[in-house]
């Protein structure tokens, strides 16, 4: 690698379906990525994540694979860094508007066959998906991720002929009861929200209309001036529309992602966030 290249670079991965599968594992060793992220970073380029997920959820995957550049988190609403934790960035409404929704859905969404649990959602989600758990009356599982701060998700896992799965049909129900509290509890914010159903994962995350990862860019710009940015992603979610952005995408991207990208890599996941660095490394 070459330590004499002038414009300094700051490569962005995004981290669902990008540098972890659908079960939030890397597809690559951690320890692996550890030393080819400490190689990469020793030679001047800042390697970042953004992400939709939590800040506490990537500060993990940052600290596991030596990762020591910013943390855009919950779709832009916060920027932070592992360097100099502490959010110097938050863009959301009013304060602690989502923790407290939070609370008032847990408390009003249980009843008799309902169990909602306020924690670490997603490996919850990953163990309970397909198992045929015996929890008595109780058939509907509703997961809130504990950590957020700039939105909410949550998993909606039913008990379908025996086995524990995300459907269409439990999700619009639990998300009617889950707007009319969202109203009747804290109305003025109401309408500055947004409700994202992924049906793939089973999850509906509600966030202040209008976040995309981008709203997070004149920050990083001002913090890192002068870089050439890139991004490394696998859906429209890693298109940032910002002039200047070198879009990068995983083997497994969708189509129409992989049209909009400069660079597309030959393998998925994270062989394939390895394969892009070295190429944007020897640019
Ligand atoms: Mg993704």
């Amino acid at each position: 690698m070459n330590k004499e290249k002038s414009v300094r670079k700051l490569i962005l991965i995004d981290l669902d379906k990008t540098l972890i599968d659908r079960n939030y594992k890397t597809t690559l060793p951690e320890a692996h990525l550890a030393t080819f992220f400490t190689e990469v970073q020793g030679v001047g380029v800042t390697i970042g994540i953004s992400s939709d997920s939590a800040i506490g959820t990537i500060e993990d995957f940052a600290r596991r694979c030596s990762i020591r550049g910013p943390i855009i988190a919950e779709n832009g609403s916060l920027v932070s860094t592992l360097a100099k934790p502490g959010i110097f960035e938050k863009n959301m409404p009013g304060k602690n508007f989502f923790p407290k929704l939070r609370g008032v859905l847990s408390e009003k969404l249980h009843d008799k066959t309902t169990v909602v649990i306020i924690g670490n959602a997603n490996p919850l989600a990953v163990l309970l998906k397909g198992s045929n758990y015996n929890l008595g009356v109780v058939d509907t599982i509703i997961l809130i991720n504990g950590y957020r701060q700039a939105s909410i998700s949550f998993f909606v896992i039913k008990k379908t002929r025996g086995v524990w799965k995300s459907t269409n049909g439990s999700m619009e129900k639990v998300l009617e009861a889950v707007k009319e509290i969202a109203i009747a509890n804290l109305g003025i914010y109401y309408d500055e929200c947004c409700f994202d159903i992924n049906p793939e994962y089973g999850i509906c995350i509600i966030r202040k209309k209008g976040m995309q990862k981008s709203s997070a860019i004149p920050r990083i710009k001002r913090k890192y001036p002068g870089y050439r940015i890139f991004v490394i992603g696998d859906s429209m979610g890693d298109f940032y529309d910002v002039e200047g952005i070198t879009h990068c995408a995983v083997s497994n991207a969708s189509r129409e992602f992989k049209k909009r990208c400069q660079l597309v890599a030959k393998k998925p996941y994270s062989k394939g966030v390895v394969e892009l660095i070295g190429e944007i490394v020897k640019q």
